[in-house]
């Protein structure tokens, strides 16, 4: 049987009473030797009344304690563990909820939520330390035609290699997420809009090289637009998506497989 912490204090505790109890006794004993029964002197008499009645105190002490105190404080260490247990397990169960709640179950990256509280939360702290904050908006290339093409199973393995390469060309403190069915946003914190370009199409062009292969004679290839924008300080997180989603547009509109800023 595991004793809890309250308990073994308690034990320790009828330990002391007991040892109070056997010196009480103890005490009577020598007191009493010391005298036969009619030559006690009434001070010495009146003392052992007290020592006795202390006894009796003691040994109701220790009994209440073992058979009342005892079994209540147990039951109490009982229901308290078995409540921690629960709360344990619930709150286990809720961080799992949460993290579901915000992941992309197909690619693991962040959800469109999550995204959204990323980025206002890098925004606000941002006003405070006047760095440059960037995001960019990505969307694979004539995506309908693979999934026409392949079939959908074979457009699920494109997003996930895509979402792949994303998280190998993303810093850690930077968000990536899958906002859409075929389109990924990045939160990129402390780059200017020269750098956020360079990184971009460094993604763009580690894309353009992913090759999927599909059966043993196909060789599937993709491309991505991307548009990107750094937060000016004044605007919204919608509106700073809304300039980056027009980039993306500007990019799909002069070609594909491009960067615009
Ligand atoms: P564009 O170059 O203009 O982007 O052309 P597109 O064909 O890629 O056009 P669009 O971006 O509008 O295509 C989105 C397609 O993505 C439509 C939809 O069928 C497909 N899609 C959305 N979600 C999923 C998904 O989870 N799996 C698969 N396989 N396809 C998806
Ligand atoms: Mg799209
Ligand atoms: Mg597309």
């Amino acid at each position: 049987m595991r004793l809890h912490r309250t308990e073994k204090s308690f034990m320790i505790y009828l330990v002391l009473l007991l040892g109070a109890a056997v010196c009480a006794f103890w005490a009577n004993d020598v007191v009493f030797a010391g005298f036969d029964s009619q030559s006690v002197p009434d001070e010495i008499a009146t003392g052992l009344i007290a020592l006795r009645v202390e006894l009796g105190l003691l040994c109701s002490a220790i009994l209440v304690g073992t058979f009342h105190f005892y079994p209540l404080l147990r039951r109490q260490t009982l229901e308290h563990g078995e409540w921690r247990e629960k709360y344990e397990t619930l709150n286990q169960k809720s961080q799992t909820f949460q993290k579901a709640a915000l992941t992309d179950p197909m690619t693991g990256l962040q959800n469109r939520r999550y995204f959204d509280d990323a980025l206002a939360q890098y925004m606000e702290e941002f006003s405070r330390i006047e760095r440059p904050l960037g995001i960019m908006l990505l969307d694979i290339d004539h995506f309908k035609s693979i999934n026409d093409t392949h079939g959908h199973d074979v457009g699920d393995e494109v997003i996930k290699g895509l979402a792949n390469t994303i998280r190998d060309y993303t810093r850690h403190h930077d968000i990536a997420a899958r906002v859409g069915g075929e389109e990924f946003a990045v939160v990129a914190p402390n780059v200017g809009i020269a750098e956020l370009e360079k990184m971009a199409n460094r993604l763009r062009l580690a894309v353009s090289n992913l090759v999927f292969n599909l059966g043993d004679t196909v060789r599937l290839k993709i491309t991505i637009s991307v548009g990107i924008a750094i937060w000016d300080g004044e605007e919204t997180g919608a509106k700073l998506y809304k300039r980056a989603d027009g980039n993306l547009y500007n990019a799909k509109r002069g070609g594909r497989n491009k960067v615009c800023a």
